[in-house]
């Protein structure tokens, strides 16, 4: 992959393709389905490149790497074929600590990684302070990874509840990452296990709270095909839009 990301147009064409497959082998309406280019240990270049395709936002797992490289992000024309270049979105989906809530509450449009009262109550201060309503997801364990972050899903209805009582919050939909397994079967297994549990917890805290929490955060590069199937609405993909990481 050279700096400038030329091939982007390319893998972008090859995880769209991935995506209408996956919604046609569900039923389901690709437009349902946004790709988020995650640019996490990529530089400012490779969020120039999804801006060029038009594409609405990035997201980044951390806090100092994405305000960083949003500021150094260049103004790009439109690629051929693309209508018009709107401003990236940039969406903070890796773990955040409270201490650094009012600086990712500054800098980034929405925030993927909610999973603790203590960090809503920081984050809901600081966008107060802001004069801004800051859209989240909760990130939930759905997979009961020992090594990942996200709230149980048995404390998530107690989440959601505070969340709605927070006036600078927007509470959009829940996220969730899948474990790792020893093969790529078990990989497997995990992840058809996580999003079935993530889909089946939104569609009962939706009923019973009676908020839509239309957006499922869920699915990556290698297992995008069974978030989609099980309803995921976004798609964090990184690997297959810029190779591989060098960290
Ligand atoms: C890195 C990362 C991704 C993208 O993973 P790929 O396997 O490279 O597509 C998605 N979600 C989160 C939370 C990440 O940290």
């Amino acid at each position: 992959m050279t700096a400038d990301f030329a091939d982007f147009p390319t893998r972008l064409a090859a995880v769209r393709a991935r995506v209408a497959a996956a919604c046609a082998g569900a039923g389901r309406d690709p437009a349902s389905v946004e790709i988020l280019p995650v640019t996490k240990n990529h530089p400012a270049t490779a969020a120039e490149a999804v801006a060029r395709a038009g594409l609405r936002a990035v997201g980044e797992n951390r806090v100092q790497e994405g305000v960083a490289k949003r500021a150094a992000c260049a103004a790009v024309a439109p690629a051929p074929g693309v209508s018009r270049v709107e401003p990236l979105a940039w969406e903070l989906i890796g773990h955040l600590q409270s201490n650094k809530a009012a600086l990712a509450a500054a800098h980034f449009d929405r925030i993927q990684s909610v999973d603790s009262e203590k960090l809503l109550r920081h984050l809901d201060r600081a966008a107060a302070g802001l004069g801004k309503t800051l859209p989240v997801l909760l990130q939930i364990n759905a997979g009961h990874d020992p090594v990942k972050f996200g709230t149980d899903p048995a404390d998530a209805p107690r989440l959601l509840e505070a969340t709605l009582a927070c006036n600078s919050l927007h509470v959009d939909g829940l996220m969730a990452i899948a474990p790792l397994g020893a093969t790529p079967a078990e990989t497997a297994a995990h992840a058809a296990r996580t999003f079935a549990n993530l889909r089946a917890l939104r569609d009962d805290l939706a009923a019973r709270f009676g908020a839509p929490l239309r957006e499922l955060s869920m699915g990556m590069s290698g297992d995008l095909e069974a978030a989609i199937a099980a309803g995921s609405t976004l798609v964090r993909v990184g690997t297959a839009l810029f190779g591989e990481r060098s960290v």
